[in-house]
This record gives structure tokens, C-alpha cells and sequence, in this order.
């Protein structure tokens, strides 16, 4: 994810586009980038770190003008941030520039094609590869900017919102979009371009939004011609008239950061298994396990050190691991594991999960692991983190940045990147049959759309929230694969409604907090069709005897525990082992709904950061 600007018009283009970048921050920030066309040549400018570094960088070097321009805010997935990798990208020849928000997956096969062909790479981005293809279709094709991007797009694999010019043809822009935004600000004789209207929206109010396989020339001194980037076939562009302030803007008209953040989750989880899982392939590639596939299989056991809602990930993992690939897991408080004298070999792996990847007690823990020789996998959010370089290799989960405090998407991809890891060693050891595997692959490629189904219990949530926001405490209750959701749920409950919350092992309940139910005490179970649901059911059966109000997550179509219930949420039905990735949406949304009813501070709850860099 990264925020993309782009102006051509009478204006200054460097004053609009970076102004632009900066109210995009907010989509990524680990580098930035400008390019501008002035006084008959090209400049660029850029830089790992913030829009405000860049801001200096370019008055340093005296790069402030432009009639037409193109920024860039980064979240990498390719290459680490530094400036090198920023965009924008240059073709081999000098004269195409690039800017893109995605990810071209097929970029390792394109770029050997290219390399064959005589091109050179600076950067290790997927993006320098499709703008130097960009270049070498126009060359060989003999044909204008605009079918050079549309031919090269068709032989790209991934997702796209992509600027492009030429600075020998200064007065258009390129663009196109498959899978990430793109918005066209429509002035009286200029046009902006954006990953969102924020960047414009002071200037004009009339927008185009692509959509999907689409693309566009943007030229001074006449209109907008959309066409399909498949077979060319003209569009007839819908200019909106928007009346949207700057902040709904940035948070997609979402009152709040999590609540967008909670309803990315379908994309952020496509975005987390693109490029990775191919189900028609029977296939799960991932360079960090690929590359050490040994280490994975003669792992006499798999160590998982994490704080917070990673180490619930890990928890989710320990089921996954052990039921996929038959390696015995723990799961590790990092500020535990550090302080301990933990017993690690050289045959252990250790995975250390971290969305900021800068949590300064899975940092130690990763130290002492590697001290004791032991092979150190991290799973992160942030490329280019203190974790990732610190770690032997890693997978990045791809979410995109989280801006509410309170992890959702994260927590959900950390989930999905175990999942993949699970699953292809468990293939790989052959603990699961090539059908059995399948079956997995495609169920999980299903669970985006699943989460779509189970966002809509919204209206249903915001029911019980109303009945439960006075609360003083909360249980949270759930068995197997889903205990770490009941734990997960109970967290995000107390860190933004402040509302004491624990959550049990079902079965748990009778040996303590049982004694607190009583018809004032809310109890959240979840209590799924597969899954010792009998066995959930019992306990059900066991609040409800002693007046506890109870708040059931169930699959769909669920008939005996509705009865029991004062409240049913449902998800869609699944495999036993990817419930998790479903049932924690419901309890995210309660949390949030009951936060947002007490007139609390949703995403920036008192006392917690974002990024916990002390011990
Ligand atoms: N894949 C590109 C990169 O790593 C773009 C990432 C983004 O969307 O910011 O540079």
C-alpha cells in the first residue's frame, strides 16, 4: 500500500504533489519520491524516511518545480525501504518515469526476460521491472505511451495503480488501475491524480474514480478517454461531484482508522497470500521458507516468541503447526523468553512475530535465540524493520499500514502467513495428502469472501453492543483453534472500551471463573459447527443455569445453540482450522461498537502506542 499523486496544469507541481503526498502519508510512509519536468528536463527527488525528509531534500538540491509531476509515499514489498527502491522508477533509457501502488507479482520471471534482453536494474522493485517492460513495448512496438502501458500491463500478473510520463511528451500522464485506487481530480484546465481525492480535493470537487482494469490518458487541453486495459474498449468516463471533507477522505469515509481497518481485511489478506498461495498450481512459494526448507523439516521443535495480539497469532499457530505439520510448538512471551534461561538448540526455529517489527522485547528475545545458534524467522508488517534485518529470514505480511492502535488487520495476517507456512511444510513432510492440500488451498483462497459475509453481522453487533456497553466486565470463552480468539477478543475489548474483559479455555470456566457469573456478567462464546461444539454447547448450557448472558458466535445455519443464546453471530462455515481468520471479526467489531458508544478514543486508546520500543 503507498499513496500516489500526480499533476499537470498551470499550478506548481511540485507545491501540489507534495502537499498531496503528505495528506497520503497515512497509507505509507518508510520513503518518498518526486519526479518533475521543468525547464526542458526531468528531475528527480527522493528518499528513504518521511514526506518532511523529502521536503528537505528537494530545496536542498533545488528540485521545486514542475508543470507536471508525480509522487510517491512508499510501503514497500519489494526491497527494503532506502532510497534506491523509492519511487519514482526510471526506465533504462532515462526518458519513462513510474510511480505504482501494488504488487507485479510475475516481476522475477519479467525481469529475467528484460535482463536477457540487455536491461539493467538499480532498485530490487517489482516496479522498476514494469517500467523499463513499459519501455522495451514501446521500442519494439513502435507505439505511443499510452498502448505501450496497456501491452505491458496485459503480460503483468498482480496489482497496480500506476502514473507514468515521458519526459520527450511533457504533457500527459499515463494511468491505470487493477486492485489498488486510483482518483482523477477533474479542474478547469488541469488534472490531478491520487491514490484517494485528499490531494485535491481543495482544488476541485469533480473526480473520476477507475475502476478495476481500467486505464486512462490524462492530456491537457481535452478529456479523459477510459478504456479496458484487456481489449481497449472505450469507457464513458463518470465524473463525480464529491462532498467529502479531508478527513473522511482519508479514512475512506470510515468514521474511524479501525473500523477501516477491520473492514480491509478481505484485501489485506488477499494481499498477505498473492503471489504466494496458487491454488490451481497446488502450489505455496515463499522465498524465507523456500530458501531454508531444511531448517523447517528437521525443526526438532518450532519456538513462537510475540507480544500481544502476535503472540494470540502465535498461540492460533501452535494448533496450526502441530495439526499440519507435526512439529511441537511453544508459544513464547517475548519479555518472558528474554528474562528466562530458555533452553534453545540448533534445532530449533524460532518465529518472532511483530507487526511495527520494532517490539523492543521480541527484538531481545530474537538476540538470544540467534546467541544460542537457533534459526530466527520473522514475521512482520513493516519492510525494512528493526525484526526484519535483525532475523535469519522473514515473510512480511503485506497488510498495509494499521494506523488504529488496536491491531485487526495485522492480527489477521500474521494468522494467514502461519497458515501458508503450516500448511506447505505440512505438504512438504507429507502430513497432508495432495488432495487434502488442494482442498486447503482453495477453502483458504474462499476466506476473503468469507469475511465480506461475516462483516455484514455489523448491524447485528452494533445490537449487542447496545445491550452490553454498560458492562463492568466481560468473559470471553472459546476451545482448539478458537481459545486464542477468545483471548484476542478480550484484549481488544479492554484496550479501547477500558472494559475489564478475560478470556478462558471453555472448558476452564469451572475451575475458577465460573464463580464470577452471575445475570449481570456478558459472556462472548464461540461455539462454531466444527470444534468440540458439543462440547461448547455443555458449557453454554452451564453459564446459562447460572443467569450469565450469553453472546454466541456460531456457523451459519445454527440451530441448537441459538436456542441457549440472548445473542447469535454468525460466521460462514469453514474448515476447523481457518475459523480463527472468521470469528475474530464479530468480536472485533463488538469492541469497536462498544468504544465508540462510550464516547471513547477509538484509535489512539489512553496509555498504549502503536509501536512498543521499550522493554
Ligand atoms: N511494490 C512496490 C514497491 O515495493 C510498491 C509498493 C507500494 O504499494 O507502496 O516498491
Amino acid at each position: 500500500m503507498c499513496g500516489i499523486v500526480g499533476y499537470i496544469g498551470p499550478k506548481n507541481a511540485y507545491n501540489v504533489v507534495l502537499k498531496g503526498l503528505q495528506r497520503l502519508e497515512y497509507r505509507g510512509y518508510d520513503s518518498a519520491g518526486v519526479a518533475l519536468y521543468a525547464d526542458d528536463e526531468l528531475k528527480i527527488c527522493k528518499t528513504k524516511g518521511k514526506v518532511s525528509e523529502l521536503v528537505k531534500k528537494c530545496e536542498k538540491e533545488n528540485i521545486t518545480s514542475g508543470h507536471i509531476g508525480i509522487g510517491h509515499t512508499r510501503w514497500a514489498t519489494h526491497g527494503e525501504p532506502n532510497d534506491v527502491n523509492s519511487h519514482p522508477h526510471v526506465s533504462n533509457s532515462g526518458d519513462l518515469v513510474i510511480i505504482h501502488n501494488g504488487i507485479i507479482e510475475n516481476y522475477e520471471s519479467l525481469k529475467k526476460e528484460l535482463t536477457n534482453r540487455g536491461y539493467s536494474f538499480e532498485s530490487d522493485t517489482d516496479t522498476e521491472v514494469l517500467i523499463n517492460l513499459i519501455e522495451d513495448v514501446k521500442k519494439k512496438e513502435n507505439v505511443k505511451l499510452g498502448k505501450a502501458v496497456q501491452v505491458a500491463l496485459n503480460q503483468t500478473i498482480g496489482a497496480y495503480a500506476i502514473a507514468v510520463f515521458d519526459r520527450n511528451k511533457p504533457n500527459e500522464i499515463v494511468v491505470a488501475r487493477l486492485g489498488s485506487p486510483l482518483a482523477i481530480g477533474v479542474g478547469e484546465d488541469e488534472y490531478f491524480i491520487a491514490s484517494d481525492a485528499s490531494p485535491f480535493i481543495e482544488f476541485t470537487n469533480k473526480s473520476i474514480y477507475l475502476e478495476d482494469g481500467e486505464m486512462a490518458v490524462v492530456r491537457l487541453g481535452r478529456n479523459i478517454k477510459v478504456r479496458k486495459i484487456k481489449n481497449d474498449k472505450l469507457i464513458e468516463p463518470y465524473v463525480q461531484e464529491l462532498q467529502l471533507s479531508l478527513d473522511q477522505i482519508e479514512k475512506a469515509g470510515y468514521e474511524h482508522f479501525m473500523l477501516k481497518e477491520i473492514y480491509e481485511q478481505p484485501e489485506a489478506i488477499k494481499d498477505t497470500y498473492r503471489g504466494r498461495m496458487l491454488p490451481e498450481k497446488g502450489l505455496i512459494r515463499m522465498a524465507g521458507i523456500d530458501d531454508n526448507i531444511e531448517k523447517f523439516l528437521n525443526a526438532r521443535r518450532i519456538i513462537v516468541i510475540a507480544c500481544g495480539t502476535s503472540w494470540h497469532a502465535g498461540l492460533v499457530s501452535e494448533y496450526l503447526f502441530e495439526d499440519f505439520a507435526r512439529i511441537p510448538v511453544e508459544v513464547e512471551y517475548a519479555s518472558e523468553f528474554r528474562y528466562r534461561n530458555p533452553i534453545i538448540t540448533e534445532d530449533d526455529v524460532v518465529i518472532a512475530i511483530s507487526q511495527s517489527g520494532e517490539t523492543a522485547d521480541t527484538m531481545a528475545a530474537i538476540k538470544i535465540a540467534k546467541e544460542k545458534g537457533a534459526f530466527v524467522f520473522g514475521v512482520c508488517n513493516v519492510v525494512g524493520s528493526s525484526i526484519s534485518r535483525e532475523t535469519h529470514a522473514g515473510a512480511y505480511t503485506h497488510a498495509g499500514p494499521e494506523i488504529g492502535v488496536a491491531s485487526t488487520k495485522a492480527f489477521t495476517t500474521q494468522i494467514t502467513i502461519l497458515t501458508l507456512i503450516a500448511l506447505k511444510l505440512g505438504k512438504q513432510k507429507g502430513e497432508i495428502s495432495n488432495s487434502q492440500f488442494h482442498a486447503y488451498l482453495n477453502e483458504l483462497d474462499s476466506i476473503p469472501e468469507k469475511i465480506e459475509r461475516t462483516l455484514q453481522t455489523n448491524d447485528a453487533v452494533i445490537k449487542v453492543a447496545e445491550a452490553y456497553k454498560k458492562a463492568k466486565n466481560c468473559l470471553y470463552l472459546g476451545r482448539g483453534h478458537n481459545f486464542p480468539v477468545a483471548l484476542e477478543g478480550a484484549l481488544k475489548l479492554k484496550e479501547i472500551s477500558y472494559i475489564h474483559a478475560e478470556g478462558y479455555p471453555a472448558a476452564e470456566m469451572k475451575h475458577g471463573p465460573i464463580a464470577l457469573i452471575d445475570e449481570m456478567m456478558p459472556v462472548v462464546v464461540i461455539a462454531t459447527k466444527k470444534g468440540h461444539y458439543e462440547k461448547v454447547v455443555s458449557n453454554i448450557q452451564e453459564i446459562k443455569s447460572r443467569k450469565g448472558k450469553i453472546i454466541a458466535v456460531v456457523t451459519e445455519g445454527d440451530t441448537s445453540v441459538k436456542q441457549m443464546a440472548d445473542h447469535i453471530l454468525e460466521v460462514p462455515d469453514t474448515f476447523e482450522e481457518f475459523t480463527p481468520l472468521l470469528t475474530t471479526i464479530p468480536l472485533q467489531l463488538l469492541s469497536y461498537h462498544i468504544a465508540v458508544m462510550l464516547g471513547k478514543n477509538v484509535d489512539q486508546p489512553r496509555n498504549l502506542a502503536k509501536s512498543v520500543t521499550v522493554e
